[in-house]
């Protein structure tokens, strides 16, 4: 008898054992599998194939049936995942899902056999003779199906509204019939052309490129860490080694943080490399999805780009992994329970795969200075910008020295249009969303409050709502206080309200607002961003959305108008955060012929973090900051776990994480901090709590793991709690 194990998507922390009747004994590992599954029927990965089972024969139940003729995920493939499941102790069957687009992970998709209906020999007899009583829908679907020949279940939705039942009832009959057919995909053996002139190298870029050759001609590995200033022709350099993997047949993985966003990389790629480019996004239907990566998984696309969870994308003759903006915290995955980083399991995957992994940034993490450091990552540094773009000058304003004008500094509102009257655009950021943080009542004192979070709801004065930026409330704008009845009045600025106040301002420059609540589509951040080339916006405000990879290169002043909010946040990250998006947002200035300079507005101006990064730059910043977590024994230099929790009753995650500590002794070497209450400990009504796992060594760490969360899982627990392990947690506060 054989017997297959299979991952399944639930939340147990095990694979399933099940018979392979023989008919379907040559099934292969990385094919989906449909299996019963108590009285459901379940789509599954077939992980491997066993000679025994744990279970007694009589219970084990039999595969229903195999998916893929042509495994779906490849041996190595199936390696990362098993890896990425013990690593981040996350049970194996939802991080198979999280591997797949959602078509292929219920059954369907490309490749996966489609049903498709057709008429039986019966039912053309029954044609030519007379039909009394048939039903006319019944009778207009078999005259239909005789003329197509067959149809798939997309062209009988379109053709045939309402096909089912007339369908069903014509299988009964005997008259139609319905079977799979394997989808055949077409293939893509155009030959690689490069579709620009790709421009001369800078010696640095030069000297890069060289570094990577051996690597990239497949006879050494080697991970690499491209180190460069914004604006430096990083992008170049990724376009050089990808042309040298392709000539030799290779294919190449692009992980970026955010395709939506930053639409210039994918097209940068599209316009070298024409169509051998798939983009994997969550901009994409989840049938474009599915076809991105079929294509890939194929072998019809040379070369992946995508955002996080393209990094378990299957690619055959797979030569090179380059990962753009390494330190952006989009790489991990926050949300949910699979709490993995795309970056670490990008270099896992390379290790494994035997190819080489370039991260490149201009603000690199501290994980990855200190790989470099190490001589892990070979350290590859494009000092100086391209072309003739010069590095902006950098100054903090003191915002006690100044006057203030609703948040803005009046030499930054000088400055601001010395720069417009030289006819170039201005980029103001903001990393904080809406009108005002704070509605305050100024007869009592009433802040108005999130009713589930431990937060403060956020003014939008545009549509008269307030809402909140954690649980997603929102109600209307009161006039006045609920309390006392006062006049209410926002208190603070969000990048609506700044946008009002350049406005009042500068009548006569248009102002493109680049945020969450402007920017909701895809087409809309493509109009605002044709706007801003075009030239018609003179003046840009935004969030976060504005520090990423944009080049504008009529942007010459950039002003950070806030530097305060995380000078003082106890995260010990928060310093590295806060570096790494000014010297981002501030690369957006002068990256082309005119000189870029750029303003921080802070009321600290005398704050280490700040003079240090001002005076020595972003190299010379995480230096010092690196010594700090040293010496505090922070990552890198320390390896930590984080359980948080959460329940509906305030003790509930407090209770479950001091029995969790308790549940198997402490081995030396690591430490378990805690339980806490969260930062924010109420959050969309659920009372959070966590408890901190601490090792200055990732082995002692990972063994105590492999231990403790089995020992968790089989604590009995309240219905409302909900719990999830996050290793190497981007924050712990
Ligand atoms: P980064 O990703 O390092 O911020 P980009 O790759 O976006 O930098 O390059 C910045 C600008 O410099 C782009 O407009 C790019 O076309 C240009 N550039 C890159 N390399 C060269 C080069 N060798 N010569 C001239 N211009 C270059
Ligand atoms: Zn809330």
């Amino acid at each position: 008898m054989r017997i297959c194990k299979v991952a399944l998507d639930t939340p147990l922390r095990q694979l399933f054992d099940y018979t392979l009747p023989p008919e379907l004994a040559d099934a292969q590992p990385g094919a989906r599998v449909r299996v019963p599954f108590g009285r459901q029927q379940l789509v599954g990965i077939l992980v491997e194939h066993a000679q025994t089972s744990t279970l007694p024969q009589e219970k084990l139940r039999a595969v229903a049936a195999v998916l893929d003729n042509t495994p779906l995920l490849g041996a190595a493939d199936l390696q990362l995942l098993v890896w990425a499941a013990n690593y981040y102790h996350h049970p194996i069957g939802e991080v198979f899902a999280a591997a797949l687009p959602r078509h292929l992970r219920e059954g369907r998709g490309p490749g996966a056999p489609q049903p498709i209906w057709s008429i039986s020999a019966e039912g053309h007899a029954s044609l030519s003779v007379a039909t009394r009583s048939r039903a006319p829908r019944q009778q207009q679907l078999l005259e239909w199906l005789a003329r197509t020949g067959s149809s798939d279940e997309q062209s009988l939705n379109s053709n045939f509204p309402g096909w089912r039942v007339p369908a069903r009832k014509l299988i009964e009959k005997g008259l139609l019939q319905v079977s799979l057919q394997q989808t055949v995909s077409s293939g893509n053996d155009a030959p690689i052309v490069e579709h620009e002139t790709p421009p001369p190298l800078t010696t640095a870029q030069t000297n890069a490129v060289q570094a990577l050759q051996p690597a990239l001609a497949g006879k050494t590995i080697g991970n690499f860490l491209l180190d460069g200033v914004t604006g430096s022709g990083k992008t170049e350099v990724y376009l050089r080694a990808v042309g040298a993997v392709l000539a030799r047949g290779g294919k190449v993985l692009v992980l970026c943080p955010e395709i939506g966003l930053t639409p210039q990389l994918l097209e940068r790629f599209e316009r070298r490399f024409g169509a051998s480019v798939a983009a994997l996004h969550s901009g994409l239907t989840d049938t474009q999805r599915a076809l991105a990566w079929h294509r890939a998984a194929t072998g019809n696309a040379r070369i992946v780009i995508g955002t996080r969870s393209a990094v378990f994308t299957p690619l055959p003759d797979l030569a090179l992994i380059i990962v753009d903006e390494e330190h952006d915290s989009s790489y991990k995955q926050q949300e949910g329970g699979f709490h993995y980083s795309a970056r670490d399991l990008a270099l896992l995957r390379g290790q494994q795969q035997q190819v080489p992994v370039v991260l490149g940034s201009a603000t690199p993490s501290f994980e990855s200075l200190l790989n470099a450091a190490q001589g892990r990552l070979l350290h590859l540094a494009l000092p100086e910008r391209a072309g003739s773009a010069v590095p902006p000058r950098l100054a903090l304003v003191d915002m006690r020295a100044h006057a203030v004008h609703k948040g803005i500094a009046t030499p930054v509102l000088q400055a601001m249009q010395r720069h417009l009257d030289a006819g170039a655009q201005v980029l103001a950021y903001l990393n904080r969303r809406g009108y005002a943080p704070t509605l305050l009542c100024q007869g009592c004192g009433w802040i108005a409050p999130c009713r589930s979070c431990d937060a403060r709801l956020t003014v939008h004065l545009r549509n008269d709502r307030l809402t909140c930026h954690h649980c997603g409330a929102d109600e209307s704008l009161p006039q006045r206080c609920p309390r006392c009845g006062h006049e209410v009045h926002p208190l603070g600025h969000g990048t609506e309200r700044v946008e009002e106040t350049l406005a009042a301002h500068f009548p006569n420059c248009a102002i493109e607002r680049f945020d969450r609540d402007t920017l909701r589509q895809p087409q809309q951040l493509s109009g605002a961003i044709d706007r801003v080339h075009s030239g018609r916006a003179r003046i840009l405000v935004g969030t976060q959305m504005l520090a990423k990879g944009h080049h504008f290169p009529d942007v010459t002043l950039v002003v950070v108008l806030n530097a305060d909010q995380s000078l003082f946040s106890t995260d010990f990250r928060a310093a590295e955060r806060l570096a790494q998006t000014i010297i981002q947002v501030a690369g957006r200035a002068g990256r082309a012929e005119r000189p870029g300079e750029v303003l921080i507005q802070s009321k600290y101006p005398e704050h280490p973090l700040l003079t240090t990064l001002l005076e020595q730059g972003y190299a010379g910043f995480a230096a010092s900051a690196l010594a700090e977590r040293q010496a505090a024994h922070w990552p890198p230099f320390a390896r930590l776990a984080l359980l948080r929790a959460s329940g509906t009753a305030p003790e509930t995650a407090l209770e479950f994480l001091a029995q969790a500590r308790t549940v198997l002794p402490v081995p030396t070497g690591v430490a378990l901090l805690g339980p806490v209450p969260a930062a924010m400990t109420r959050r969309a009504d659920r009372h959070h709590a966590q408890l901190l796992v601490e090792s200055s060594q990732r082995a002692a760490l990972q063994r105590f793991l492999a231990e403790w969360v089995p020992a968790i899982s089989t604590l009995s627990i309240p219905r409302s709690l909900r719990w999830a392990l996050d290793v190497d947690p981007l924050e712990v506060f």
